[in-house]
């Protein structure tokens, strides 16, 4: 054989021997699918899974047996945070921002101005926070502008999908609309925050006149149909699913419910298991709409199974806030998430702690409990590294930190710092709800009260109901964790509000504690 022909037959077979190679390579490196199950609303205790050490009376009263399957053979972690409210959680999942920085401090809806409940305040006078939400560009007014989590998903070949809640950006913003921010499809998701109705019946609110903002959008195939709203939105789900294994690409399906918000209403499927337990109405009705939510977790679950997806598929439970207790329940308020204190719109563990899953295939090996404190916006590099992409290019600087480690057998990841900054008024009122800035450092939290500058200080081990303010008993402790929470302040240039008398700012924590020794 001629030497060059020679020379052509083995470089030929080089480059066809590493062709081979790579293309091995690419299949071995195709990222899983991943499903975020992000429920609304949903309390600590809203499930039969018991997230403390011992069931409770709450865990006997809820079934939420498709929780328990996602928790007898993945992660459960037993001290995960959100937000107080919606928005500033959502944003934090989408940007991997701390709220202090993303500045989306309290929920959003309507563009430009604060709301009454915050002009109005007695004593407050708050800061032009980003009311009008996220943006992918930076000359909108009040908006955050930062690189969001689905863009770099659509980025990096995943097909993604939307549904159910957005609630990333005000009415008629460019982020009202999931397909702004990087979702391929988006089904039912707009500015508002809640639905109107969760009844086919009612045409989830779009069967008036003039409909109002909550009306939940693109679901015409359900008006006048007996389904509640959380069916709906699975079956679409599930439909959606199937398109994008058709693509060929992985698919990232954000599964954004919008129950357990209000309004509180029946599903009509599981109501009677709660009006035999003679709970107030509400309760009944609040227990069923939890139940519908674990029946759409389990249809998933099963689409996974019968669809030979689930060795493939990770899939992350969440929650967005505490359980509501201020208003709408019945019985006693700011007693739903017993044996944490308070509920939603709370800096006390009621209205931030939320119930936590996670299963990835081939990583989670056994069934675990974590027991490490981790934070929403912790979502945001977490999903990135089970994507498999590294330091992605974004705009924004990200405070969350990976749990991917913890996802994962024999793996662990070193405890962080958590942080939550609300300068803002929710609306209802109620115990450690108002306006405040928190930090975690286990097992102590320190939380700072801006209306009056006082401190608690709890040590969450030995006291997770909050019922021992610790804070006089340890000022040294409360002095370490005060710079600490002003360094984070500082450091993502945090917005304080006003007092109305003086139109002086409201301290950081160092300087309010140095003002009291002062004294
Ligand atoms: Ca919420």
């Amino acid at each position: 054989m001629p030497k060059n022909l020679l020379s052509f037959v083995y470089k030929s077979l080089f480059i066809g021997l590493m062709g081979l190679f790579l293309a091995c390579q690419n299949t071995q490196k195709t990222p899983p699918n991943i499903v975020l199950f992000f429920v609304d609303d949903l309390g600590w205790q809203d499930t039969s899974v018991p997230f403390w050490d011992k069931s409770t009376p709450l865990n006997q009263r809820y079934y939420t047996p498709n929780m328990e399957r996602l928790r007898a053979k993945g992660v459960q972690f037993t001290n995960a945070y959100s937000t107080p409210v919606c928005s500033p959680s959502r944003i934090s999942l989408m940007t991997g921002m701390n709220a202090a920085r993303h500045r989306v401090t309290n929920w959003t809806l309507q563009p430009d101005v604060l709301q009454p409940m915050e002009i109005n305040h007695p004593t407050l006078e708050f800061p032009q926070w980003n009311v009008n939400g996220l943006a992918t560009s930076d000359s909108l007014p009040y908006t955050v502008h930062a690189t969001p989590l689905p863009a770099i998903l659509q980025q990096n070949g995943y097909h993604t999908i939307h549904v159910g809640k957005g609630h990333f950006g005000a009415l008629g913003y460019p982020s009202a609309d999931p397909r702004n921010i990087g979702f391929d499809q988006n089904i039912a998701g707009h500015a508002a925050g809640a639905p109107a109705s969760y009844w086919g019946e009612e045409h989830f609110g779009n069967n008036q006149v003039n409909p109002p903002v909550w009306a939940v959008p693109g679901l015409e195939n359900y008006h006048g149909q007996p389904i509640f709203l959380t069916e709906a939105l699975t079956q679409e789900a599930l439909k959606a699913v199937a398109t994008a294994t058709e693509t060929k690409k992985p698919f990232f399906l954000y599964f954004s419910l919008y129950g357990v918000h209000t309004p509180l209403m029946a599903n009509a499927r599981f109501i009677d298991r709660y009006t035999a337990l003679d709970l107030p109405q509400q309760e009944a009705k609040y227990a069923s709409m939890i139940e519908s939510m674990d029946h759409a977790l389990g249809e998933l679950l099963d689409y996974l199974d019968r669809n030979k997806l689930t060795n493939n598929t990770v899939v992350l439970f969440m929650s967005d806030n505490g359980g509501l207790s201020a208003v709408a329940r019945g019985g006693e308020k700011h007693t739903h998430n017993a044996p944490l204190k308070s509920g939603k719109g709370a800096i006390y563990e009621g209205g931030i702690r939320v119930p936590m899953l996670g299963y990835w295939p081939g990583k989670t090996t056994t069934p675990r409990v974590i027991d490490q404190p981790l934070i929403i916006e912790d979502f945001f590099p977490t999903l990135l590294d089970i994507a498999g992409i590294d330091s992605p290019q974004t705009v924004q600087t990200i405070d969350g930190k990976s749990f991917a480690g913890l996802l994962q057998a024999q793996s662990s990841t070193s405890s962080h710092p958590l942080y939550w900054h609300y300068p803002n008024a929710w609306g209802p009122t109620g115990p450690g709800i108002g306006s405040f800035s928190a930090v975690r450092n286990d097992p102590w939290k320190l939380i700072y009260f801006h209306e009056d500058q006082h401190f608690e200080l709890y040590n969450l081990k030995e006291d997770i109901g909050e019922q021992n303010d610790l804070a006089k008993e340890h000022p040294q402790r409360l002095a370490q964790l005060a710079q600490q929470l002003t360094a984070h302040l500082q450091a993502t240039a945090a917005q304080m509000p006003r007092y109305k008398t003086t139109q002086q700012p409201v301290p950081y924590p160092t300087d309010a504690l140095r003002q009291v020794y002062s004294e």
